[in-house]
């Protein structure tokens, strides 16, 4: 197979190369997933260009607490770094099961958003973390909301001469606990046929906030709305902690494909919900 290569090393050499229509040219950055879809001839790129020397977009950060992950940051550093596990734990957990560490080692955060898979592992983290993704172009830069830029299975919102830059989030605050959970064939190298994320805010062991998000039970990531309001305003005990574990198994309403059955991932999505729960409930 042919194709033109061209390495960039700044944001703005990589905007100028997308700027010109070309509707046959792909942005290679850990290449974990381009690299297998160009294998197994699923795609044909004309040209790729090669965005993973841009130092800029391997920047991990903090202002006025807010967090920025560059779109080059791999799935290792974010599982390594402390200030993610203080402020981002639910994405630390999920970013410590993506494949092997070789695949952590190279595959990136703006990578897994691209493909827009609704078992990628660190998107149902961004979405408790109310994460927004912000996109370059030449004409500027634009921002928006995680579940804005998720719009179907391997669909999002990017446009040809856009290039992912950052993910961006509020770090969580002291009172906050979350985790993520996942459900694969295997212990590792195993995508995921369910996954749950939840970060709730708890005040004098009452529960002042609820975020949940499953993963890769729908054709994207969805929240819980009913299981987050029935959250608030309880304290972790064994029966609320079973009783929200009904109603996330009641509103995961999953599909049935290659990797599992719907009624198992339903039941699933509960119990990790669950599980994650009483660990936190242990702990405080
Ligand atoms: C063996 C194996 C196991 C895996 N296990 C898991 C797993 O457990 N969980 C999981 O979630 N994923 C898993 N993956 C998938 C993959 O590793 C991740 O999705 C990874 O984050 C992709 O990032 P990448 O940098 O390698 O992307 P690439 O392969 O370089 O690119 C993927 C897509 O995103 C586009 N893209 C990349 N960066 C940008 C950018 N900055 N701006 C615009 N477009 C961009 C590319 O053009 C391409 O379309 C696995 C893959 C393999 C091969």
């Amino acid at each position: 197979m042919k194709f033109n290569y061209q390495r960039v090393n700044t944001v703005s050499e990589a905007l100028e190369a997308l700027s010109g229509n070309n509707e046959t040219r792909k942005i290679l950055a850990g290449g974990t997933d381009l690299l297998v879809m160009i294998q197994e001839h699923l795609i044909s790129p004309g040209e790729l260009l090669d965005i993973s020397g841009i130092e800029e977009l391997k920047e991990i950060g903090e202002d006025d607490g807010m967090i920025r992950l560059g779109a080059l940051v791999t799935h290792g550093r974010i599982a390594d770094s402390p200030l993610l596990r203080e402020k981002a734990l639910p994405l630390v957990e999920s970013c410590g099961e993506v494949g092997s560490p070789q695949i952590r080692n190279l595959g990136t955060i703006g990578g897994n958003l691209v493909m827009a898979s609704p078992s990628g592992d660190s998107i149902p983290a961004l979405y408790v973390l109310g994460a927004e993704v912000i996109l370059a172009s030449n004409e500027g830069e634009r921002s928006i909301p995680i579940e804005e830029f998720l719009i179907g299975v391997k669909k999002s919102a990017i446009r040809s001469d856009e290039l992912l830059v950052a993910v961006i989030f509020p770090g969580m605050g002291a009172d906050d606990r979350g985790f993520f959970r996942k459900l694969g064939q295997r212990k590792a190298l195993a995508i995921s046929k369910v996954s749950t994320a939840a970060i709730v805010s708890l005040r004098d062991g009452v529960i002042a906030s609820a975020r949940i998000a499953l993963g890769a039970v729908a054709t994207t990531v969805i929240r819980t709305p009913r299981t987050e309001s029935f959250l608030v305003g309880q304290p972790l005990t064994p029966e609320v902690i079973s009783e929200a574990a009904r109603l996330c198994s009641e509103e995961s309403r999953a599909i049935t494909d290659i990797r599992s059955n719907a009624a198992y991932r339903d039941e699933m999505a509960g119990l990790l919900l669950s599980r994650g729960l009483a660990e936190i409930a242990e702990e405080n």
